[in-house]
């Protein structure tokens, strides 16, 4: 399996904005509002039917 989470986004706990992995990586730090805290929104699993 190689399924990186390259795309991986992050949500402001304050302003609720999203912030791309690639920002955080750097500083983890809200780019909008300077907030620290930083939550992963859990990411809908794609169930794919093999019928
Ligand atoms: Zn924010």
């Amino acid at each position: 399996m190689h399924l990186m989470n390259k795309m991986a986004e992050y949500k402001c706990f304050n302003c609720g904005k999203i912030v791309k992995s690639d920002t955080v990586k750097k500083r983890v730090r809200c780019p909008y509002c300077g907030s620290k805290i930083l939550f992963k929104p859990r990411t809908v699993n794609v169930k794919v039917k093999a019928e």
